[in-house]
């Protein structure tokens, strides 16, 4: 991945090459920000840079061994690790187990979430971790000589899922690697992270992506034609992902879908913990696309409502709604159909006149666990 094929971020960028061309680049760095604002791209294009037997003041060659390796992500210097689950199969997963998987998902586009990462492996409904196991994998790696680059690189994604003691087994590691080793950690909220690892770090803080450099990107996807592009960017708030998703409408239902779905299992299980993260997760969208969920989600409610009257011409759900519908239709009744419309409807009220989002999604989803036993 070259600089030139990033979007926006042109800042931090020319910081990074800065650094590079003046001889200091920082063994431990931490790239935090917001989903959708490019930190893994960023970090796979300055690895390369770093690593480019023959780049320019302001990119790698792209042509060189290294660059050719690195575009396919296979350079036997370059590692990735990331939050895995586990499975029947897999009771002890480290990253490597899902590398061709994770190899596919960033080729085809570096900007991408957590859910989408999910929604790759095929464990949408689970919660990845970077286990405890993954901290000697890591070192191991570390410790083996240089194959051929300049850098070894260890590439850490979503940071913020690592157990704490695999954290506590890199700490040293983190603060005197081998030589000529450079980690980059990436988050998208560094409070989560252990203190002792973020001291350890130099933090280079991204901001949304531009709008310039997103009307840029979206006008040049094949979905952007007739689309108010100028309002998209604007709702987008510099966030590619939810760009993409405002772009083809489909993509976000699919998103909204999976939301509901998550609420309303979390609530019913009263399973504490993921509640708070689905909070998190939406409270950190925009508030036109929570209004969006909101009014997805009384939709839902409604069909849900319908749908235990038996009279499928009533219905308007689509394959993959109706699948989990005639499931979860009997928990929306007569006895608190009402009262869910009522409180969907006040959250979105309350969005809508710039309420707190995490407090206002967080008494709704508390709400939601005794109307969904009603
Ligand atoms: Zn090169």
């Amino acid at each position: 991945m070259q600089f030139k094929e990033l979007i926006g971020q042109k800042v931090i960028i020319n910081r990074l090459i800065e650094g590079v061309s003046e001889n200091r680049v920082s063994h431990a760095q931490l790239f935090a920000g917001k989903e959708g604002v490019g930190k893994l791209a960023v970090a796979i294009a300055y690895a390369q840079y770093v690593n480019c037997k023959n780049p320019s003041e302001n990119d790698s060659c792209g042509v060189c061994p290294s660059c050719k390796k690195y575009q396919k992500l296979i350079h036997p210097d370059l590692h990735f690790v990331f939050p895995v689950v586990k499975t029947p199969k897999i009771k002890e997963p480290v990253s490597d187990n899902y590398l061709d998987k994770w190899r596919e998902q960033v080729l085809e586009s570096p900007y991408f979430n957590l859910n989408m990462w999910y929604k790759t492996i095929d464990v949408e409904n689970a919660q990845g971790q970077i286990y405890v196991h993954e901290s000697s994998e890591i070192i191991r790696k570390l410790n083996l000589k240089t194959f051929e680059a300049e850098y070894k690189v260890m590439i850490i994604w979503m940071v913020e899922r690592m157990n704490v003691q695999c954290a506590n087994k890199l700490l040293k590691m983190i603060e005197e690697p081998p030589p000529k080793t450079l980690f980059i950690l990436i988050t998208e909220n560094e409070e989560q992270i252990i203190q002792t690892i973020r001291s350890r770090t130099q933090l280079v803080k991204f901001i949304g992506i531009q709008k310039e450099a997103m009307t840029n990107a979206l006008s040049k996807l094949p979905k952007a034609e007739g689309k108010d592009i100028e309002g998209i960017v604007h709702q987008a708030n510099g966030n590619f992902i939810s760009a993409t998703n405002l772009i083809s409408p489909n993509e976000l239902k699919a998103q909204f879908f999976d939301q509901f779905t998550n609420l309303m299992r979390i609530s019913y299980k009263r399973d504490w913990m993921p509640m708070f993260e689905w909070v998190d997760k939406v409270a950190a969208t925009g508030r036109e696309r929570q209004k969006s969920f909101l009014l997805y989600s009384l939709r839902m409610l409604r069909e849900n409502f319908i749908l235990n009257l038996k009279q499928p011409e009533l219905n308007y759900l689509d394959e993959k709604e109706r699948g989990f519908s005639e499931r979860f239709c009997p928990f929306i009744n007569e006895r608190n159909i009402l009262i869910f419309a009522e409180e969907f409807e006040k959250a979105f009220r309350d969005i809508s006149s710039n309420g707190n989002p995490r407090i206002i999604f967080l008494d709704l989803s508390l709400k939601i666990t005794k109307m969904i036993r009603a």
